[in-house]
């Protein structure tokens, strides 16, 4: 935890304990503390277990050790607060009163499971351990009463393997090495002439413990404790160890989870869906979780415990069929489905467990969603009148907008693709490339900026660095609540999961399906919306979106499209951003109002300068030795750059475009290597020399600080000029079209500091727009406006506001020169940053608010202290990044600008800031 942090979650333990009676421990089930309230307290499965007993679902009993106590925890050399004991004695003797059960009684003995639960769910990153109590005696207990000694002697193994794992520490000693457990149980099983474990009889299973017990005395040196709360305080303590392991580290990183939030620990009377076939367990989702539909969706395993779902290792059955082979639990479930999401008035994900043919409830939650389901859902959800409009757009995370935008494979291309089989389909969208059989080789090729397809026989927690850096996710094993396919479609990832009939071996490196064998490093292509799995790179095409968008669908034929549109349509209803986009060709304007673009924030002229000759003329006026050379060049480029303004005008219609003059450094346009600098002498008919010696002369230490933005029209302001001449005769254009279009520029200066930069940049503009108006003889309305990307800027923006008509921050700039970190290279620190929590995400991706948002809101305030009409607005590239998009919502700013692809985002994100 960071040394800030540690001491305000100190502060927050201290105050509690100063509190008389503090509560550690919240009993559910017949007696409940909790409810869904106090999530932040007792975690999201604490609290929900709570809520669940209160609504009268069948709950087992059970109480939750609070988030507290791992602050505690953590801040106190891994300690517990006094009074922590005795409320766990009573809670136990609690569950033990409900259950009629008795902790490490030799008769009718009470088992635990023990879980973690942090505010926000983590899957598979923390430790569980399951029927906690069972030891030499209580197993023989537990085998007479259930009748099953097969059955007991199974949980008792399962339980000295969890417990000899993650309390104890015996695993795996290497990447090589396998899980000494898997290893004893393989061997026995091969003594025993069975395939599954199922098939191992009492006998079995007990030699089998006498084996695991010695494997743990000798890795450990001690033996596998058979006092119950011995056992109990172990498992407690190995839960609060876990919220630090890497995994679950890594996890938060990507999630930005915060380490003071620390886990709840949840203790339950363990019930038992493996104790013979009226027995179940099973994961399920209220809805979809894949594509959003209403259907009940999930799936189970006769005889067996919950884990065994969730890890893959048997592929489970339909949820379907469980109405065939326990009618009476599916109709159970179904009830319980129902009430849920009435109560939850949210798709649920939930575990169950069926023991004797009654049906428990072990955990609900919030299900994790693609992007698409997420809108599916929420519009879905308004349609039945569970939620209204403002909560269906405050349950879309905005950035899911962007999934329904995603490639899906080209028409054509997909026909003439042969599909070698069909997995699950877990996580929509197309993806292919080169098969990786390793989380490391996934991120290998990722960083060379290759596509990768991670192809798993399962995945586990460990492969997450992997998950991120793949296109996609193929599994061979596993259902579709299995780790691969719940965090794949976490992060918006293609994903197949379960497609048995690909055969992995990670020896030899090679994926066979059916007569077909690849290599690592082959090209895969994958469809995560109907789990087809393809030979090659099979080429993508656009979303269905996209294609109502560009008129190749219609809308009445992609309900996809409808929902984006709904939910496009409801959230420019409440949002009070506009959202304008960052573009610099006619295609990428029209893309952008497409996406619903309300007009340009930033055309960086600079890009049009590299095309064909263009780039030449740039050359020429850039080597000119004196003002008469540079203006002959200048008049070269003004027709193609008016051609460019004009072309953007007339795509934009008459919605604002805001044309920033030339930014970079000179030195960015020039050609350094020598066969372009030949080139270059010959068409300008000059030496080579004079073309190097320029090329040197240009060289700047700190380019980014040097001799850019408003400071090269300052030294040339007849490059100014052209550009303005170029922008107001596109626009006097514009105005004599048989149909006018309405133009308004808005013409922007980079890198102001100084009022009077600003000052010397207006006059020239206005001098050149006059001349035009004149000339052309129209009269038209344009703004003069400024940047604000440099902290002087900022802090003087009173001053700059009185010649500036409107204020456009680049954040680009404004977070490199107010952090004093460069853009360019700032990568080669900056992961290590968020590792040390130092910074808690990229600050040139979401904005340091507490920073450079600081000079934000300063320039805000003085610039309409000045003007208070003042437009204002962004078009850095946190334009398109829903956190900052709420920070400039709240700044009090008229507008973001961003990338066409992240309009429908922002939209969304505008719509949010507005409703929170
Ligand atoms: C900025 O600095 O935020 C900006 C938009 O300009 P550029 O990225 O072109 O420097
Ligand atoms: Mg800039």
């Amino acid at each position: 935890m960071p040394a800030k942090k540690a001491k305000k979650a100190t502060k927050k333990a201290v105050k509690r304990k100063s509190v008389k009676s503090v509560k550690y421990s919240y009993d559910f089930g017949q007696k409940t503390d909790g409810s869904s309230k106090l999530r932040e307290l007792l975690g999201g499965k604490g609290a929900n277990l709570a809520e669940m007993a209160r609504i009268g679902l069948p709950v087992p009993p059970g109480f939750t050790i609070t988030t507290d106590v791992c602050t505690y925890f953590y801040d106190h050399g891994r300690q517990y607060p006094k009074t922590l004991a005795s409320e766990v004695k009573a809670s136990v003797a609690q569950i033990e009163k409900e259950v009629g059960k008795k902790l490490g009684a030799a008769k009718n003995p009470l088992l635990l499971s023990v879980r973690s639960g942090a505010r926000e769910s983590m899957p598979g990153m923390m430790d569980t351990i399951l029927n906690l109590g069972l030891n030499d005696k209580t197993v023989k207990a537990l085998a007479k009463e259930s009748g099953n000694a097969a059955f007991a002697y199974d949980c008792y193994r399962r339980f000295i393997q969890m417990y000899g794992d993650v309390v104890m520490g015996v695993q795996a000693l290497n990447e090589n090495d396998h899980c000494p457990f898997e290893g004893i149980l393989e061997k026995l099983r091969k003594e025993a002439g069975v395939e599954l474990d199922n098939e191992l009889t009492a006998k079995d299973l007990k030699e089998l413990i006498k084996r695991y017990k010695a494997v743990i005395k000798q890795r450990t040196g001690t033996a596998f404790p058979q006092d119950a709360y011995e056992q109990l305080w172990g498992s407690v303590s190995a839960v609060f160890n876990s919220w630090q392991n890497e995994r679950a580290i890594l996890y938060r990183q990507k999630y930005g989870i915060p380490a003071a939030w620390g886990t709840a620990v949840n203790v339950q009377a363990m019930v038992f869906g493996n104790m013979g076939d009226n027995c179940a367990t099973g994961v399920a989702f209220t809805r979809d979780p894949a594509n959003g539909e209403k259907v009940f969706y999930g799936e189970y395993l006769i005889n067996a415990q919950g884990e065994d779902v969730v890890a893959g290792i048997r592929t489970p059955n339909a949820i379907a069929e469980l109405k065939r082979e326990m009618p009476k639990a599916h109709a159970d479930l179904e009830a319980v489905r129902k009430k849920l999401e009435k109560h939850f008035k949210d798709m649920q994900d939930f575990e169950f467990t069926v023991e004797d043919g009654k049906l428990w409830m072990l955990q609900t939650r919030n299900g994790k969603r693609t992007g698409l389901a997420a809108v599916r859902i929420a519009v879905e959800l308004v349609k039945e009148k569970l939620i209204d409009q403002k909560t269906a757009l405050l349950k879309i995370p905005a950035d899911s907008i962007s999934s329904l935008l995603v490639a899906v494979f080209d028409p054509a291309a997909v026909a003439k693709a042969k599909t070698l089989t069909t997995g699950l389909p877990a996580g929509p969208g197309a993806a292919s490339g080169k098969i990786c059989f390793t989380a490391p080789e996934a991120e290998k090729v990722a960083a060379k900026g290759g596509r990768a397809i991670l192809c798993r026989v399962e995945t586990t927690p460990e492969d997450l660095r992997g998950m991120i850096a793949a296109e996609g996710i193929l599994t061979s094993r596993g259902g579709v609540s299995s780790h691969a396919a719940l965090v794949a479609r976490q992060m918006n990832k293609v994903c197949v999961c379960g497609a048995a009939e690909v055969v992995i071996n990670y020896a030899k490196e090679t994926l066979k399906i059916g007569k077909k064998t690849f290599n690592n490093g082959d090209d895969i292509s994958i469809d995560g919306t109907t789990g087809e799995i393809f030979a090659g790179a099979v080429a993508t095409a656009p979303s269905e979106v996209d294609q109502v968008l560009n008129g190749k669908l219609k809308a009445q034929d992609s309900y996809t499209y409808q929902m984006y549109n709904q939910v496009m349509k409801w959230a420019d209803k409440h949002r009070k951003l506009r959202v304008r986009t960052n573009a610099d060709s006619p295609d990428q304007a029209k893309s952008a109002i497409a996406y619903g673009a309300q007009g340009i924030g930033l055309c960086r002229t600079e890009h049009m300068f590299f095309e064909g000759d263009r780039i030449t003329f740039m050359r020429q006026m850039i080597l000119a030795a004196d003002e008469k050379q540079r203006r002959a060049a200048l008049r070269k480029l003004l027709p193609f750059q008016r051609k460019d303004f004009t072309g953007l005008f007339k795509a934009m219609g008459g919605l604002p475009v805001t044309v920033r003059l030339l930014d970079p450094p000179l030195h960015e346009f020039l050609p350094h290597d020598d066969s372009s600098k030949r080139e270059l002498a010959k068409s300008l008919g000059v030496k080579v020399d004079v073309i190097s010696k320029r090329v040197h002369a240009l060289h700047e230490s700190n380019p980014m600080l040097g001799h850019r933005g408003c400071r090269l029209g300052i030294s040339y302001p007849e490059i100014t000029e052209m550009q303005a001449r170029a922008i107001f005769e596109a626009a006097a254009a514009c105005y004599k079209l048989k149909k006018p279009i309405k133009v308004i520029p808005e013409v922007m200066i980079p890198l102001v500091g100084f009022a009077d930069e600003l000052k010397n940049q207006v006059s020239v503009v206005h001098r050149v727009a006059a001349e035009v108006m004149e000339k052309k003889g129209v009269k038209f309305k344009y703004l003069v406006g400024t940047m604000i990307e440099v902290p002087r800027g900022a802090l003087t923006a009173d001053e700059i506001a009185e010649t500036a008509e409107f204020f456009s921050f680049g954040t680009n700039d404004l977070t490199q020169t107010g952090l004093g970190m460069s853009r360019d290279d700032a990568g080669s620190f900056l992961g290590q940053y968020k590792d040390l929590d130092i910074l808690p995400q990229n600050p040139f991706a979401s904005i340091d608010a507490a920073g450079v948002g600081q000079l934000v809101e300063i320039g805000v305030q003085k610039g309409r202290s000045a003007k208070n009409n003042l437009k204002l607005g962004v078009c850095g590239e946190h334009g398109g990044d829903p956190a900052s998009i709420k920070f400039f919502h709240n700044a009090g700013l008229d507008y973001v600008s961003c990338s066409p692809p992240r309009v429908p985002v922002a939209r969304l994100a505008a719509a949010q800031s507005a409703l929170k």
